[in-house]
């Protein structure tokens, strides 16, 4: 890890910040537990100063993740409010981007980003960004998540000095959730760094236990049964490329009454068989006529460029996401045929 990634420089952020009156902070299209993490912190961050801040997103938060941004937090989203979301970014001085690498990740939001006279600051982890896009740039994919990267701008900022205990609890916890759901509970993607910033974390006070039932031990009884049901019935494993999917279909999700945020880590599940180096999880949006594409892999296999070549998408090496514009019986033969062009085989 190089020094500049360890100790981001934040004098150019503060002085950002300095000179903006009306900041809005903004994350990415069905927005994980790091998007929410993320975008909170760096709100609840910016307003223990006394900045004026308005969080965005591009549809709402999943019920799981919904206690994050309770209505008195101002968070706005353009699927409710879209009038006050354009207006918002319209007026703002300064627009804060958090845990995406490119503005199409916003969906509806992308091109009102644009036009947006803003400066505009980019805080992720994922690979190549588009740094074009904006005026200042944090970004490694060396850390867990986007709180990861996060936590260490913070704590670099004047008044925090490197002392975690300074930094306000509800940041923190905002901030740990990010760090819990983006490793997926600390199985992936973890360096040392990570447990640093867990332990220092808890020393402060965050109440792990808490914030571990609230966001992955909270879930309905019918996600469960969608999960046994798609383990038994629709799970393939395709041996010869050490691979294995699943299609969860508009009817299913019907059935067993799904809600957003449902299908949350679902993918993971098939890496835990020996030999499946590469799970892919598709599930039918029939309102947005589209599949939307999860893939997950072990060490040593790149999603990142199955994502980017064969699925509209991109992410990081070990998960990524995309989008498939196919009828779902069409994905069996799909995924193959990318697998077969991926290894070249
Ligand atoms: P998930 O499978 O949890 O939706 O996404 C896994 C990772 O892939 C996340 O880091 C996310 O940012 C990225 N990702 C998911 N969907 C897309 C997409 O449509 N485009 C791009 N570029 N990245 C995506
Ligand atoms: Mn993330």
């Amino acid at each position: 890890m190089t020094k500049e990634t360890a100790f981001p420089d934040t004098a150019p952020l503060e002085a950002l910040i300095s000179v903006s009156s009306r900041v809005v902070t903004i994350s990415h299209f069905r927005p994980d537990g790091d998007a929410a993490g993320s975008l909170m912190a760096c709100t609840l961050f910016l307003r223990s100063r006394g900045v004026e801040v308005t969080p965005v997103l591009p549809c709402p938060l999943a019920d799981y993740l919904a206690f994050m941004a309770p209505p008195q937090s101002g968070l706005l989203d353009f699927e409710t409010s879209p009038d006050a979301v354009e207006a918002v970014i319209k007026s703002a001085d300064l627009i804060i981007c958090l845990d995406f690498n490119r503005l199409s990740r916003t969906e509806y939001l992308e091109d009102a980003i644009r036009a947006s006279k803003a400066r505009k600051v980019l805080i992720d982890h994922h690979v190549a960004p588009d740094r074009e896009d904006f005026d200042l740039v944090y970004s490694t994919a060396e850390v867990s998540s986007a709180c990861e990267l996060l936590y260490r701008i913070i704590l670099n900022m004047p008044e925090i000095g490197g002392e975690v205990s300074r930094i306000p609890l509800e940041v923190a916890e905002h901030l740990y959730i990010g760090m819990m759901t983006d490793t997926n509970n600390f199985a992936n993607s973890v360096s040392p760094s990570t447990f640093r910033m867990a332990a220092d974390l808890l020393e402060m006070g965050v109440d792990k236990n808490a914030l571990q039932f609230k966001v992955l031990n909270n879930h309905t009884e019918p996600r469960m049964r969608l999960m046994g049901h798609l383990l038994k019935d629709k799970m393939n494993v395709l041996p010869q490329y050490g691979a294995a999917f699943m299609i969860l279909t508009a009817d299913e999700k019907q059935e067993y009454s799904f809600r957003p945020g449902d299908a949350e880590g679902f993918v993971n599940l098939p890496l835990s068989i020996a030999g499946v180096n590469l799970s892919a999880f598709f599930t039918e949006c029939r309102d947005e006529e589209y599949v939307r594409v999860s893939l997950r892999s072990r060490p040593g296999t790149d999603v990142n460029a199955l994502a980017r070549g064969w699925y509209n998408g991109g992410g990081h090496i070990n998960a990524a996401g995309g989008r498939l514009f196919l009828p779902t019986e069409e994905i069996p033969a799909y995924f193959l045929k990318s697998l077969e062009e991926y290894f070249g085989k």
